[in-house]
């Protein structure tokens, strides 16, 4: 057991918590940012991103959060290896447990980020790896000339169904309703792609296969008729869920996002979240970021409220 006192505990490395990091370590605080995978959250599964400002051209997801780590490193502030399984606060004190270690805090910062929510489908645990996949950054390279079919008609799947169109001979896009979320300039691209058919209204009901997939059998919501597609891989892009598992029930809303006001405060004084596990998120890398360190000023506003008292 550790007895050393943090100004701030940030959990997780992705956009949110390395800004917080950065801006704490500028700010001359004892912070440690504790991550339960390699640090760079959800981004390092994008292909390209071309919306993070100071970027002329696209930037891969991995390369620009490889930069945001090296950025933090540089600064001193320690990653360390760790999954958070409860915290909560005695007495003024953070207390932040993780599977075999304890930290305390003066202040702590939620970034834990959001993780790819599930179809809920017959077939996807038990082929995952074996043809379905939530990364086509990861997988798409294995699907070379062969049929693909993503489900989504947000951002990501319309993103992803682009970037398979590499390798792929065809990728299906799946999309229960009959427009698409996504951006335009992103809409664009997929209707501009002879590779890629689009089945609106539709829903997966079953992904089918022997020892890996071989076809997934959909249902037309509209008419009600069911069709089956032969296929190699199934990507699955219908949004995310926050990672929240050990945070205090009382803090999260409807969506088991944390609740926050403009600071990123939650209720409890001193306890702070930001980026994509805080509530209307928009899910936006410059904007995880710039929670990440409104979250951190206001953090080092409280310790010095808490220290005056
Ligand atoms: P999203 O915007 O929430 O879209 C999820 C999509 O999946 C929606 O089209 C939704 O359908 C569909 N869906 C949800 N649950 C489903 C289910 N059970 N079965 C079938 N379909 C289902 O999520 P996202 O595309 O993962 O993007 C997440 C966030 O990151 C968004 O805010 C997005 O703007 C942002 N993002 C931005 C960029 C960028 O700016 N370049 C890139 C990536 C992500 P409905 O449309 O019917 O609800």
């Amino acid at each position: 057991m550790e007895d050393k006192i943090y100004d701030v505990v940030i959990i997780g490395a992705g956009p949110a918590g390395l800004t917080a990091g950065i801006y704490g370590a500028r700010a001359g605080l004892d912070i440690v940012i504790i991550e339960k995978f390699a640090p760079g959250g959800q981004v390092v599964n994008s292909y390209e991103i071309e919306n993070y400002p100071g970027f002329t051209e696209p930037i891969a997801g991995w390369d620009l959060m490889a930069k945001m780590e090296e950025q933090t490193r540089r600064l001193g502030v320690p990653i360390e290896s760790g999954e958070v399984t409860s915290m909560e606060k005695i007495n003024d004190l953070f207390h932040v447990n993780t599977i075999d270690k304890k930290y305390f805090s003066r202040a702590a910062i939620i970034a834990s980020g959001a993780q790819n929510r599930k179809l809920k489908v017959a077939g996807e645990e038990e082929f995952l790896g074996r043809g379905v996949s939530y990364c086509a950054t990861c997988d798409g390279a294995f699907y070379k000339d062969k049929v693909t079919v993503v489900v989504g008609g947000g951002d990501v799947a319309l993103e992803e169904a682009f970037f398979l169109t590499k390798f792929a001979s065809k990728v299906y896009i799946i999309h229960r309703r009959d427009k698409f979320r996504g951006t335009d300039i992103l809409q664009k691209r997929v209707f501009g792609s002879d590779k890629i058919s689009i089945l609106y209204n539709s829903v997966v009901k079953e992904i089918c296969g022997k020892e890996k997939v071989a076809s997934v059998r959909i249902e037309n919501i509209a008419t009600g008729q069911e069709s089956v597609i032969p296929t190699d891989g199934l990507f699955i892009f219908v949004g995310y869920d926050p990672v929240n598992s050990f945070v205090p029930p009382q803090l999260l809303n409807k969506n088991g996002e944390i609740k926050v006001n403009m600071d990123m405060q939650t209720e409890i004084p001193g306890l702070f979240a930001a980026g994509d596990v805080r509530s209307n998120s928009r899910r936006q890398i410059v904007m995880a970021a710039a929670d990440g360190a409104t979250a951190l000023l206001a953090a080092h506003e409280y310790i010095n409220n808490i220290a005056c008292k």
